[in-house]
């Protein structure tokens, strides 16, 4: 058979990727080590797993490791792994590619880094990046990789430049091994083909590697004493030392999480969340869990400080690994999370699950259900427990996350309710829970008042917000596209019921009867004149200084949350509102006046469009007929006299 050979080059996302890696990680050299352990690791577990079901697979070698190889003649070193290797195809997918998911974003990512003229380190960790790191301290990086169960081997050779080869080739056992051909070496960095220096990194990074990470040391030891040779009065002839090379275990393999917490350094906590993770941040806080009893299990879940850059992606991994009595079952394991937790990152190791489950049984499974339960419990209470300047960055971050639970987590919708914070009229600018408004609230007040929108600034200068805000009564600014739905969830927080600003009545006061009778005739030629878009005319018990807004009935949807279905997508009958006309606005009066004289007069029909434009414009909304309303607009100016009387009072030049 022909032998294959090719010459690709890395997608162009990759290439920028390798520039900035090297450019923005050349600080910390040394994270190769552990990202390609981690990824021998990973590679290893799978190989455990599929062996599960398929002893066959390891072809009678079953005794797990990673090996490191350094050559100090040859400037290289070796990471070899009996893990589940990899295809022709598969390297080209995995090696020569950023995970799918991320591409898009990274992009958008690395647009936003430059536009900033920053690249942080911390940002690109998120990526998974781990493979390429190698370039930071090579300058050529061969893989040779052999997958279980098959006959060919792949080799791999790049030299981070834009272009890899691919080819065929011959490899006698499953697995990887990647080597890299070190850059030349500067005075102060350091040697890592000398033992110390890997032994070193190895145990900060990758102490807790399930699997033994072995190397070939060389060391001194006594000759036995069989094989020393004696004179005549039994004193040995020559040395009773030599020198032998021997394989020796790197890490402890201690699983970090069977361990007793009072073991476990701060260190080792966040070496173990940046391995299982990928994120260079340390968390913001972990919790160690040891359960006994019914449902028995060890977790060690963590709070990241930062969304991951593709949360919101739709084929994002979750970060809990699954494991029974250490053997590692999966990743990803999204069932023992609820969604609005799919940040959290973490380990759970439940002895007495079965190892051959399925992800649709386990969904089932009465013991994953309990665990689920428990670890929501836990985080719940991690949460409520940060300082105040953690729970305040981490609700900064996951706040818009962990809102989703109220609408989908009836069980803990309260619990989450209480980690909510928002901007009110009266919390200048800073985010508040909503107890503090509560017990802010002045007696007999109708409920908690809220206002919905884009904009927290545009919000608190609304129109609507005129009466509550004369009666110094507090409204919560939200401006999260999920509030709508939290809102409405909810229904009330503490036993006080929400109560939006801007529909129906607000409970602060009536209109005045006889006012209304003397408006009657005009608000009836208002309505007929925008019959098409508005579904009433009334007068206002919202406004103040303003001359119009627009409301809705208490059961209507919101025209914010009308506007996000439709950007999403979805088609909505649009929501005709009520025109809510200032009955106290003097230019009202002046309609008034002005149809009294001749209910025929044009104007008057001007005016009525132009009060609905008004109202729109004070939402921050089009108005639909931006030239009829110029033309009204600048009608109005140059009747208004203003020029006339200020040249009348003192010159002015034209
Ligand atoms: P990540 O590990 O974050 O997915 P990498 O760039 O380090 O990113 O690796 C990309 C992919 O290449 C891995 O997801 C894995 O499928 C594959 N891979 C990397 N190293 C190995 C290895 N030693 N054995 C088998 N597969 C590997």
């Amino acid at each position: 058979m022909e032998h294959k050979k090719e010459t690709r080059q890395f997608k162009t996302e990759v290439q920028k990727l390798l520039k900035l890696i090297i450019n923005s990680l050349y600080s910390h050299p040394e994270i190769f080590l552990r990202e390609l352990i981690s990824n021998a690791s990973d590679a290893v577990d799978k190989v455990r797993f599929k062996a599960q079901t398929d002893p066959d697979i390891l072809k009678g070698d079953g005794e797990f490791r990673i090996r490191i190889v350094p050559d100090r003649e040859n400037r290289t070193i070796t990471i070899e792994d009996n893990g589940i290797g990899m295809t022709y195809d598969e390297v080209i997918e995995n090696i020569g590619t950023i995970a799918q998911s991320g591409t898009k974003a990274f992009l958008e990512a690395i647009e936003e880094m430059k536009k900033k003229d920053t690249i942080a380190p911390e940002l690109i960790g998120q990526f998974g990046v781990g493979f390429y790191s190698s370039f930071i301290v090579a300058d050529k990086v061969v893989l040779l990789t052999r997958a279980a169960g098959e006959e060919k081997a792949t080799r791999w050779e790049s030299a981070g430049d834009g272009s890899y080869t691919i080819e065929e080739a011959v490899k006698p056992s499953r697995g990887t091994a990647v080597t890299l051909t070190l850059k030349e070496r500067g005075e102060d960095d350091p040697d890592y083909t000398d033992e110390w220096t890997i032994r070193d990194i190895v145990k900060r990074h990758s102490d807790f590697v399930g699997y033994p990470i072995v190397m070939d040391v060389e060391r001194t030891e006594p000759i036995p004493d069989a094989e020393v040779i004696r004179d005549k009065d039994g004193k040995p002839i020559g040395s009773t030392t030599r020198s032998a090379v021997r394989p020796e275990t790197l890490n402890s393999m201690k699983a970090i999480w069977a361990r007793n917490k009072s073991e476990v350094t701060e260190e080792e906590y966040t070496e173990f969340y940046k391995h299982i993770s990928h994120d260079w941040n340390p968390p913001l806080a972990h919790v160690h869990l040891k359960l006994e009893g019914t449902t028995e299990y060890q977790a060690i879940l963590y709070l990241p400080a930062k969304v991951p850059f593709d949360h919101f992606m739709r084929e994002r991994r979750h970060g809990i690994h699954l494991y029974s009595k250490r053997v590692f079952i999966m990743d990803d394991c999204r069932e023992l999370m609820p969604e609005y937790f799919g940040f959290i990152q973490g380990v759970v190791d439940a002895p007495d699950l079965n190892l051959n489950l399925s992800r649709e049984i386990l969904q089932h499974d009465r013991l994953v259900q309990n665990i689920r339960k428990n670890l929501v419990k836990r985080l719940f209470d991690l949460i409520e427990g940060l300082d105040p300047e953690k729970s305040d960055q981490f609700y900064q971050e996951f706040g818009p996350i962990l809102k989703m639970g109220i609408p989908t987590d009836h069980e803990n919708r309260e619990r989450i309710s209480k980690l909510l914070r928002y901007r009110t009229t009266k919390s200048e600018g800073k985010l508040v829970p909503l107890s503090e408004y509560v017990a802010r609230m002045q007696a007999g007040q109708e409920g908690i008042y809220y206002i919905t929108g884009e904009n927290a600034s545009t919000l608190k200068d609304s129109p609507h917000l005129e009466r509550l805000k004369e009666k110094d009564l507090e409204v919560v600014l939200m401006t999260d596209p999920a509030d709508e739905w939290v809102v409405q969830s909810l229904g009330a927080f503490e036993g006080k019921k929400f109560v939006s600003a801007e529909k129906g009545d607000l409970g602060t006061e009536k209109v005045d009867e006889k006012k209304k009778h003397e408006f009657e005739e005009l608000f009836a030629l208002i309505r007929e004149e925008l019959k098409e878009r508005v579904k009433d005319v009334r007068a206002s018990t919202h406004l103040r200084e303003s001359i119009a807004c627009l409301s809705g009935e208490a059961h209507d949807m919101s025209p914010y949350l009308e506007k996000i279905l439709r950007a999403s997508g979805q088609k909505t009958e649009p929501v005709k509102r009520i025109l809510e006309v200032n009955v106290d606005h003097p230019a009202v009066y002046n309609m008034k006046f002005l149809y009294e004289k001749n209910s025929t007069d044009p104007v008057v029909r001007d005016y009525a469009r132009l009060l609905l434009d008004l109202a729109l414009i004070a939402e921050g909304e089009r108005v639909e007929d931006p030239a009829h309303f110029s033309k009204t607009v600048g009608r109005l100016m140059a009747e208004a006299s203003t020029v006339e009387e200020l040249m009348k009072g003192e010159a002015i030049e034209v």
